[in-house]
């Protein structure tokens, strides 16, 4: 399937570099369609699937179980996510990719004081008071934490009509994989659509001025999926990292391509079964709560972004305000949903917590695919890394 999915890639780029300059119809009528409706069919299928197979999960972990695997998920995700943004912090500061860029081309706006959410509202607001509204507004995280508590309920009844209702969740969890595999049949023609849009739309001359800067987030990435997730495969889950990397392939080519780690959940459930070997109650624990929980990519971009933003803006951030910045990056890598650009926003209001102005985040905005794509790469492989770790010390 990665290869498939590379093919489109490679012909969606050829599309948009040389055919979609003189022919913009291509873009407009073929490619953003073909791309939109493919993500759509994915993502259609992917809240229903994810709360099931977190049902099914908390469901059916082994008694006594369920604490243990989520307290060592919680503990890894926490661990992970903070060594991300710790590197790229460190990576922004000493490469300092705001110096020398020409300030009267930035967006400008009123610096605003202060964000006026507090934080402790935004975890209250996390819990929705009405799913079926939840799910109308693609709050995914909302939706699987209902479906924590259908899990836990269950595992506390006794009795047929509790046992009938896992079965009928597992009918569903059934139908709907199927359901995806029917869809990702499309993946090469959706994801040349995808990657077509975003040549004609952005070109590589987009990222020149602001090359350092992708260089430091994709530097920082690198760095997490190469030293830190390795280490945490040798030491954790004792495998041999470039042999999990090869059999986690078609998870890390479908996140690439769609930037979203929800649309991929059902091919990293896929990989964590035939390519991993981990088992399947763990995993579909451990990666549907991941999917949309554990964002090490994303966390450490948000981080990036602010600190880069203050300086090409010359702002200069208060020890205080930078620890801000650290601690609320980490905590959005939970609360960040999985798909394409969710990051913005975040950035933005977090940018406006330390005073830059909100449109600043305008700067981002252009290339902010090619780096959605790198930065989702990392969540997915993020999250099979934590469910090799879970697994292994179960
Ligand atoms: N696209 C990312 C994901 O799906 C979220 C983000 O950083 O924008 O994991």
């Amino acid at each position: 399937m990665a290869l498939r999915i590379l093919f489109g890639m490679a012909t969606g780029a050829l599309l948009g570099a040389f055919v979609a300059p003189h022919a913009p119809w291509l873009v407009d009528l073929v490619a953003r369609p073909a791309g939109a409706l493919f993500m759509r069919l994915l993502l259609v299928l992917v809240m229903p699937l994810a709360a099931a197979a977190l049902v099914l999960g908390i469901a059916e972990l082994k008694p006594g179980a369920l604490g243990g695997v989520a307290s060592r998920a919680l503990g890894l995700t926490v661990a992970l996510t903070a060594t991300a943004v710790g590197v790229g912090v460190f990576l922004v500061t000493v490469v300092h990719p705001g110096r020398g860029i020409d300030r009267s081309a930035l967006p400008a706006g009123k610096p605003v004081a202060a964000i006026d959410t507090p934080p402790i509202d935004t975890f209250v607001n996390m819990v929705p008071d009405n799913v079926i509204a939840a799910a109308a507004k693609g709050d995914l995280l909302g939706v699987l934490l209902v479906a924590v508590l259908v899990g836990l309920a269950v595992r506390r009844s006794s009795g047929e009509p509790a046992r009938r209702l896992v079965e009928w969740v597992q009918g569903l969890f059934d139908v709907l994989v199927v359901g995806v595999q029917m869809v990702m049949k499309l993946a090469p023609v959706g994801v040349a659509g995808l990657t077509c849009v975003l040549v004609a739309r952005t070109g590589l001359e987009g990222l020149a001025p602001l090359a350092r800067f992708v260089a430091v987030v994709v530097g920082a990435i690198l760095i997490q999926g190469i030293v830190v997730y390795g280490a945490a495969l040798h030491l954790l889950a004792r495998r041999s990292p470039l042999a999990f990397y090869r059999a986690i392939q078609p998870a890390l080519a479908v996140a690439f391509s769609t930037a979203s780690s929800a649309a991929t959940l059902p091919t990293t459930l896929r990989v964590a079964d035939s390519g991993l070997g981990l088992r399947p109650d763990l995993a579909r624990f451990v990666l549907t709560v991941g999917a949309s929980a554990n964002q090490n990519g994303t966390a450490l971009f948000e981080g990036v972004s602010v600190l880069f933003l203050a300086q090409l803006y010359g702002v200069d951030l208060s020890v205080s305000q930078s620890a801000l910045i650290v601690i609320v990056s980490i905590a959005a890598g939970v609360g960040t949903a999985g798909v394409p650009g969710a990051s913005l926003p975040v950035i933005a209001a977090l940018a406006t917590a330390v005073g830059l102005p909100p449109e600043s985040v305008g700067v981002l905005v252009g290339f902010d695919r090619i780096l959605d794509m790198c930065r989702t790469t990392l969540n997915v492989a993020g999250d099979l890394v934590i469910a090799a770790c879970v697994d292994a010390e179960g």
